[in-house]
């Protein structure tokens, strides 16, 4: 199971009903959080997530639309009996921003909370995480303060054992952790048995990019190329590239063209500015450029796989 829930939509301040940035990803039993804009709590709760199995959260930047719901989020789950150590990651200033908070609100957490900044000269492209399957590594964007995007990229997966043929040909099942594992091997009765034979095509790993908050930044291709879904903010139409490229921001069809270099599966917006009420546009505009361009619908969880 891999998938991503988007919980918020909106750039700076909530409208229309759309709320502010945070992301959940679901990769089997973990969970990661990507940014935590205030209420990302309450969104939590309302789509019935449960953070229990919150792996680590990554922060695309300090400024106050990604963040505000970060110190009380790590405060819940203190409150709720975490025990279990927590990573955060996020632009160097975070650690500040957290010990501030919960110094001036005499908060202590009940689990270890460990902060790992990140800067630009050292962690563009950096691997952050890894377990047996998934690996998140992070990239610079470019906006007015330090903020990195994150790629979260299931590892190549096993070949799977063509069982049927395997028994067709007499092989005993307590070989086969052996086929699976391509190893050769030669049975009693003498025969060499060559793994290839018995062992289908791996299955497919997939991959999902998280890009907010950046202007036009062809920079990131390599970095999300043939991602199977992309997550690139949209705050401007393209009658506003000017405005865009003062507040370090991306139109919908510069999002659509950085999916287009990088021949990603999938595109989906967000972060779009108060001024939108209508987001009609915003799609059109993007899949002008690139056709297979979603808007993000808060609350919907989006399989990380051809779709
Ligand atoms: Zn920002």
């Amino acid at each position: 199971m891999f998938q991503v829930c988007v919980l918020g939509t909106s750039s700076a301040v909530p409208a229309f009903g759309r709320n502010l940035s945070a992301h959940v990803v679901q990769h089997n039993q973990k969970l990661f959080l990507l940014d935590c804009g205030e209420g990302t709590q309450f969104r939590l709760i309302r789509n019935r997530i449960r953070l229990r199995r919150l792996s680590a959260i990554f922060i695309t930047h300090l400024h106050g639309d990604h963040i505000w719901g970060l110190a009380g989020l790590l405060t819940t789950l203190s409150l709720n009996a975490r025990a279990e150590p927590l990573t955060v990651y996020g632009p160097k200033g975070l650690a500040q921003f957290l010990q501030m908070q919960f110094a001036l609100t005499h908060s202590e957490l009940q689990y270890p909370l460990e902060i790992v900044e990140l800067e630009a000269a050292l962690h563009d492209g950096a691997l952050l995480y890894q377990d047996n399957r998934l690996t998140i590594s992070c990239f610079v964007l470019q906006h007015h303060v330090p903020c990195f995007g994150y790629m979260l990229r299931e590892k190549p997966k096993r070949r799977r054992l063509v069982a049927d043929r395997a028994h067709a040909d007499g092989i005993p099942k307590e070989y086969f952790h052996l086929l699976k594992q391509e190893v050769g091997f030669t049975l009693p009765d003498g025969r060499e048995i060559d793994p290839n034979h018995y062992l289908g095509p791996p299955l497919p790993a997939y991959s999902y990019a998280y890009c907010t908050d950046t202007q036009y930044a062809p920079s990131i291709v390599p970095h999300v190329r043939h991602a199977t879904l992309m997550y690139h903010e949209a705050t401007f139409l393209d009658d506003m590239a000017q405005r865009a490229a003062e507040t370090a921001h991306s139109t919908a069809s510069q999002a659509a063209d950085i999916a287009r270099q990088a021949e990603v599966g999938q595109l989906i917006i967000g972060h779009f500015s108060a001024r939108y009420h209508d987001l009609t546009q915003h799609l059109e505009q993007a899949r002008a450029v690139f056709p297979d361009t979603h808007l993000a619908e808060e609350g919907i969880w989006y399989p990380i796989a051809p779709f």
